[in-house]
């Protein structure tokens, strides 16, 4: 928490329409992660003004549910178009806001136009289906229909795609939507805002508020909102999930990942280890789909951590803006000294730092280098928790089922890949590993946005997973009707 200064730009929120920065006197500084230089201030909403977004939400949902669907599609044409004109510009400010690279930015912001491409498809996408004469003289039909005021709390890691996940195919099923983002990334969701204003959203359809804690409890517990889609940590996932459940909402939590990249024997290393090294430290680490743990299968493990560490080594880390860059910086201090005291820790617990990344990168920002760690077991720290960083942890194992039981062990589920030449250790890991995306030969088991997106375990708390049919059935609500005509 600051004071703002005259000369800063204040984050605006939306409410029916109206941009104007929220009026509390909670007012946190915008730093770019690559600079440490104030970017923004962003005043929190208060009590008031969250009440306010959910009141034009709800009204504008009345005409909005009405809307044909293919008027809201087109919207969605328009929402799409917009946002591969400015992609450059978008992509831009996830690098200032977040400080992950331009091309890590582009592909970010790619990403999330695929939702709006897949949104587009609503027509289709919300057909019901009917059957005639289910009994004598009588017809039975399911409908699909908006469940009406949606929320969603975003994390600071995909400031541009993962508002992307839930907006386009919540607006385009007919429910209306306030989004809370990070209060660390808060500039990407304005600028969503300002480009479905521009592509006709009528006013009070998508409304953005701003906070932390209170602005959410607020949120997922107004009798008014339907419907929650959160991403973001573990601990908070369990949490909107519970109190949102409580308040009778339908919800989804997205939560955190320790993921797992298996590597056998037979693994073209040419191909794995450049895709290894990038899953670990594309992002700084920072992704939900980063692998964090590599699991080196039998001879292969020595070689496997040579070449890692030659090529993280070669890893440019510098400022997101810098095109030379090939990895940036962690998003604030606080969290690069959380990740030091990792580091600090794992050396004194019989884990080899095998590659330290401490003092690599600009002095200004909050840079840490890749840094790997070799000989972790399941008792540490570095295997357990998520660190959100550039920071590798090396498990050994003697065979695919040692190397399957212990990534099973992780109370995570997001993400498992493995690396391997055979069809048989490939069709053991997708039947055996619990996750919820898997990878065979990839680093980022990252689908198209025409597929379902989410985890296993501790990974995930809800039903239907982000993205794909799973969003269109999380944003409606089904009626069955069974009619009879005399
Ligand atoms: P975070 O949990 O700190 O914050 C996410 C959102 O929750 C923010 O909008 C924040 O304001 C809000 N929030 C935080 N603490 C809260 C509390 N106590 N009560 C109510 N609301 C609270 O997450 P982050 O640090 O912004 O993002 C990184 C995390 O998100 C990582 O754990 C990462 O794995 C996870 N993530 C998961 C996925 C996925 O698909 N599973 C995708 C992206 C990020």
């Amino acid at each position: 928490m600051a004071q703002a200064t005259a000369s800063s730009e204040l984050v605006p929120a939306l409410i029916g329409g109206r941009w104007r920065p929220a009026s509390t006197s909670t007012v946190d500084e915008i730093p770019d992660p690559g600079s440490g230089e104030t970017i923004a201030w962003l005043p929190y909403s208060s009590a008031e003004e969250i009440e306010a977004a959910v009141a034009v939400a709800k009204e504008a949902l009345v005409s909005w549910s009405e809307t044909p669907v293919p008027q809201r599609a087109q919207a969605m044409f328009r929402f799409k178009r917009l946002l591969e004109e400015r992609e450059d510009e978008l992509a831009a400010l996830v690098t200032q806001e977040n400080g992950k690279t331009l091309a890590e930015a582009v592909g970010e912001v790619r990403r999330g136009i695929e939702v709006v491409d897949f949104a587009c498809g609503a027509p289709t996408l919300l057909m019901g289906t009917n059957l005639d004469q289910i009994a004598a003289g009588i017809d039975s039909e399911i409908g699909r229909f908006p469940v009406g005021v949606v929320v969603g709390i975003t994390p600071f890691n995909f400031p541009n795609m993962v508002p992307l996940w839930m907006i386009p195919v919540a607006l385009v099923c007919g429910n209306t939507f306030i989004l809370k983002p990070s209060q660390r990334t808060p500039l990407s969701a304005v600028r969503i805002g300002e480009l479905l204003e521009e592509a006709g959203l009528p006013p009070g359809v998508f409304n953005i508020v701003h906070g932390a804690n209170d602005a959410v409890n607020a949120l997922i517990s107004h009798s008014d909102v339907a419907a929650v889609s959160f991403v973001g940590s573990a601990g908070v996932a369990r949490y909107i999930y519970r109190e949102s459940a409580l308040h009778g909402k339908r919800v989804q939590a997205l939560g955190g990942a320790k993921n797992h990249i298996v590597v056998m024997n037979d693994a073209d290393m040419e191909q794995s280890i450049p895709a290894l090294v990038s899953s670990a430290f594309g992002a700084a680490g920072q992704r939900c789909l980063a692998g964090s743990v590599a699991v080196g299968v039998g001879a292969v493990g020595d070689e496997m951590v040579r070449q890692i560490v030659a090529r993280a080594e070669t890893l440019r880390v510098g400022r997101g803006s810098d095109p030379q860059s090939e990895m940036g910086p962690v998003i604030r201090d606080e969290r690069r000294q959380e990740l030091l005291g990792y580091i600090k820790e794992a050396n004194g617990q019989g884990a080899k730092l095998v590659s330290d990344g401490r003092g690599v990168g600009p002095a200004e920002g909050f840079f840490l280098g890749p840094t790997v760690f070799d000989d972790v077991t399941p008792d540490m720290k570095l295997w357990r928790d998520e660190l959100f960083g550039p920071v590798l942890a090396v498990v050994r194992a003697a065979d695919i089922d040692e190397a399957i039981r212990v990534l099973n062990r992780s109370t995570y589920g997001n993400m498992a890949s493995i690396f391997t030449s055979s069809g048989k250790n490939a069709r053991e890991f997708r039947r055996r590993a619990d996750a919820g995306m898997l990878g065979v030969n990839i680093g980022v088991a990252a689908p198209m946005a025409f597929f379902p997106f989410g985890g296993h375990k501790e990974s995930f708390y809800g039903d239907l997973h982000a993205t794909g049919m799973d969003a269109i059935y999380f944003y409606t609500s089904t009626k069955v009707t069974i009619s009879r005509w005399f």
